[in-house]
């Protein structure tokens, strides 16, 4: 069985972490909404135009 050679220092095992984490903080998924085209996190109603699946879901504020 393969064995890894050396133990992972502290250092190495935060930093591994570090990336998955900041990774996620940088650039998180982003769509565009199919209606006014703005970069949206999926699967949420778009708080630009309030629509979603199409159908537009809040009231307008604006
Ligand atoms: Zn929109």
């Amino acid at each position: 069985m393969a064995v890894p050679k050396r133990k992972t220092s502290k250092w190495r095992r935060n930093q591994r972490r570090a990336q998955s984490f900041f990774s996620r903080l940088k650039s998180p998924s982003l769509s565009e909404c199919p209606e006014c085209g703005e970069r949206i996190l999926p699967h949420r109603v778009c708080p630009y135009c309030g629509s979603y699946k199409g159908r537009e879901i809040l009231p307008e504020t604006k």
